[in-house]
């Protein structure tokens, strides 16, 4: 078999530095420190990126994937509006603020960038079964991913999520499993059944394709500096769940720096939480290198993995860039869905509400500059967290005869 992973040329251990073959393998063998995409890039320039396709694959010669990935049957996620938010921005007091809506994704949130690398990942392996432990989001994005690739799937989901985020999952094909138990439970299931016979050539997107998978953060990296005229933002915020997205998003601006592609110019990452599942926030705030798990408790499911992975490289980069990592509770979280969606139009799930939430918080702590150029991600789609918007927000304003007078007394 002979592998094709375009400019990725080995693995190697975030902690050790060993370096390994391209393979499904996911943990150093010499110190279980996790592996990474390495790579020998050639020369990458602008004018080559900005005539490739309007999605990720614009960016594939920084990639795990084959040349010819755009012609394969696949989701083709990305390049989704970095929209300009003069309006929230003036509410908050930011003098110059983005929003990077990831609604806009295939399936309506940012998980389609990270499986679309763990399909090639797949198809280089001969595996014939997507899976993954998921708090949502990825269950649907890897269903869906694998109906157009032509592969089987088997996700394994809390057993309690959001209905929307469950039938997003089933509709696609596939068998969807509920576990009883949290997130971090489902994924100890999943670590078990890789190495049984009965998940024999299955791809789990997050666990042994996950140094493939990963990969596909640094897209909104390379997206943004794009987008705002091939430079660096000089502040930004992004969610935690495993930490993945936020380490990923760090090394795609250094990559950009390394290539030339945009000038060497600082920026700071804040990193955002749900009080009700805060392991990193709470180890930042204590001043800690290591981050105690938690049993999460937050209408942010998305964001509900109380042992995260990355957690340690989360606070390493928020305290080297001169970021910080904050935290809000879940009436924060849906004051700032509203916040967003009355302010800009965008209907933000839970995450984006973390976001949101803790930008306000940032600048009301005067923790982050609001003379500084600040981009703030929203990862999901509102329409997956409908649940959240309950009371009065989830009425009409008002239910009339069709009369006139009827609507004049109403108003
Ligand atoms: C998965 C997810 C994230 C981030 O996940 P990481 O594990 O930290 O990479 C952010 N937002 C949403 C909506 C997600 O589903
Ligand atoms: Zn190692």
């Amino acid at each position: 078999m002979s592998l094709d992973f375009g400019p990725a040329v080995a693995l190697t251990c975030r902690e050790c530095g060993a370096r390994y073959p391209l393979g499904p393998s996911f943990a150093c063998l010499e110190c279980f420190g996790p592996l990474e995409a390495a790579y020998d890039f050639g020369n990458v320039t602008r004018a080559d990126i900005e005539s490739g396709p309007a999605n990720i694959w614009r960016y594939r010669s920084l990639l795990p994937v084959p040349a010819d990935v755009a012609g394969k049957p696949n989701m083709n996620p990305g390049w989704t509006k970095l929209v300009k938010a003069g309006n929230l921005g003036q509410t908050l007091g930011i003098k110059s603020l983005y929003v990077k809506d990831d609604s806009g994704n295939p399936t309506h949130s940012f998980k389609d960038r990270v499986v679309a690398m763990a399909v090639e990942a797949a198809r280089n392996f001969g595996f014939h079964t997507l899976s993954c432990s998921s708090t949502g989001n990825l269950a649907g994005a890897v269903t869906a991913a694998a109906a157009r690739a032509g592969l089987d799937a088997c996700v394994f989901i809390p057993a309690n999520l959001e209905a929307a985020k469950i039938a997003m999952a089933r509709v696609f094909g596939g068998k969807l499993i509920g576990i009883e138990g949290t997130y971090d439970d489902v994924n100890r299931f999943c670590s078990e059944l890789i190495g049984d016979p009965l998940g024999d050539k299955w791809g789990f997107t997050n666990i042994n394709l996950r140094p493939y998978y990963a990969e596909g953060s640094k897209t909104l990296a390379y997206e943004i500096a794009e987008q705002l005229g091939w430079r660096l933002p000089e502040q930004i915020i992004i969610p935690i769940a495993s930490g993945s997205q936020l380490t990923k998003i760090d090394k795609g601006f250094k990559e950009l720096v390394a290539l030339g592609l945009v000038e060497d110019t600082p920026y700071k990452i804040f990193g955002a939480q749900a009080a009700g599942c805060s392991p990193v926030s709470t180890a930042y705030k204590a001043g800690h290198e290591v981050v105690q798990p938690v049993k999460p408790d937050t209408i942010a499911k998305s964001l509900a993995i109380g042992n995260p992975a990355d957690g340690p490289y989360v606070l390493d980069i928020a305290r080297r860039t001169g970021g910080a990592v904050e935290d809000v509770t879940d009436p924060e979280i849906v004051a700032a869905i509203k916040l967003l969606a009355s302010t800009e139009g965008i209907f933000a799930e839970t995450a984006g509400g973390v976001t949101v939430g803790v930008l306000k918080k940032l600048v009301e702590t005067g923790q982050l500059d609001p003379e500084a150029e600040t981009v703030v991600l929203n990862t999901g789609d509102g329409l997956k967290t409908l649940d959240v918007i309950t009371g009065e927000s989830a009425q009409p304003t008002a239910v009339i005869r069709p009369s006139l007078d009827a609507f004049r007394a109403a108003v």
